[in-house]
């Protein structure tokens, strides 16, 4: 059984407090499709990486048992501190490749799609970034540090995530000195000037601090989440992919080889040199934020698709250790269409038409 199972429970508690006091303090945090959707993305990437987390692992476990240098005593606290700091600082180049290669990004971007900042955003996990985020790692398999110590440092980094993507919390004083917060965590999520590509950390922000990607918030320019080329969409699986076919598109227009190249391993935001006095900076003023119309039957069909598939992930779970790799992959298979055309009917023409009406 997946150990993230347990913590699902957690999730949705501390995202019931998060509206709780946000309506107390007459706060508008939270949208209903926004959350849905991220509630959707996060569901759709537990089923991919139920199956596409075993590349790592597999990887990983192959690695340790080669090459492994070092044995390591596991009730020693100090393994598990080293493991977990180390753990911490590849993530950092996890994240910051996965802002600044643009393939790299395409699978990252749907984490920053939404322009909400709340503890459901948290949730929007990739789905496509299990092929390459293992690569990152080796030297922990090199140093051998065996693969539940992976595995369970890698849970802690990533659940002490969940925390810091709230408004609620402000500076935390000393502790912005080192650690990640929701202050400095809003940063990242921000597409102001000064917010873009900085604070890549997961725990620690030192990273940071060190390799001169840090930022602290702004009294004066509040962070406007999101990203500069918006998904506009609230189909999960179109949150997922999307930027790879905007990649495709772009290098398909681009001529020559070496600028085709550019446009896959360059950042987000490279174009061909001819075209580099069109960029734009960004106008926090002029920022809309992506809506639809929400009538009740649609808010009903949301809140339903969502609570089938959370049981549904959660019965999948449950029984995926007993399943054969065939059925894992036709029952991800199965919830992922089913996502695609509820996705698809939210922003069909016809649908948004008789929202109006
Ligand atoms: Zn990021
Ligand atoms: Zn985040």
């Amino acid at each position: 059984m997946r150990p993230i199972l347990y913590f699902i429970p957690f999730f949705f508690l501390l995202i019931a407090i998060e509206m709780w006091v946000a309506h107390r303090r007459g706060l508008k945090l939270y949208r209903l499709q926004d959350t849905i959707t991220s509630l959707n993305i996060g569901m759709v990437s537990q089923f991919v990486n139920t199956v596409g987390g075993i590349i790592t692992l597999v990887m990983y476990s192959i690695i340790v048992d080669r090459f492994g240098a070092f044995t390591w005593d596991l009730k020693n606290p100090l393994t598990w501190i080293t493991a977990l700091v180390l753990y911490d600082f590849f993530y950092y180049w996890v994240h910051r490749t996965g802002h600044e290669v643009n393939i790299l990004w395409a699978a990252h971007v749907v984490h920053h799609s939404s322009e909400e900042f709340n503890l459901s955003t948290a949730l929007r996990q990739s789905s496509t970034g299990f092929y390459f985020r293992w690569v990152f790692y080796i030297p922990l398999a090199l140093l051998g540090f065996p693969v539940q110590v992976f595995i369970i440092v890698g849970l802690i980094d990533l659940v002490y995530q969940y925390w810091v993507h709230t408004q609620l919390i402000g500076r935390l004083g000393f502790l912005e000195l080192f650690l990640v917060t929701p202050s400095n965590h809003r940063v990242h999520h921000g597409q102001n000037d000064y917010c873009i590509d900085k604070n890549y950390g997961g725990i620690l922000s030192i990273w940071d601090r060190m390799f001169g990607t840090y930022a602290d918030e702004r009294e004066d320019e509040k962070p406007i989440y999101g990203v500069r080329k918006p998904l506009q969409s609230w189909n999960p699986i179109w949150g997922n992919v999307h930027h790879y076919v905007a990649i495709y598109k772009q290098a398909r227009a681009t001529p020559g080889w070496r600028n085709k190249l550019m446009c896959f391993f360059a950042g987000p935001s490279w174009v061909p040199p001819e075209q580099a006095a069109h960029t734009e900076t960004f106008e926090p003023s002029k920022f809309v934020r992506f809506s639809t119309p929400s009538p009740q039957w649609m808010k009903t069909l949301a809140i339903t698709s969502s609570v089938i598939g959370t049981a549904l992930l959660v019965h999948f779970l449950i029984v995926q250790a007993n399943l054969t790799m065939g059925q894992r992959i036709a029952y991800s298979a199965a919830v992922m269409v089913s996502y695609f055309l509820i996705g698809l009917a939210w922003l069909h023409p016809k649908v948004l038409k008789a929202a109006h009406e």
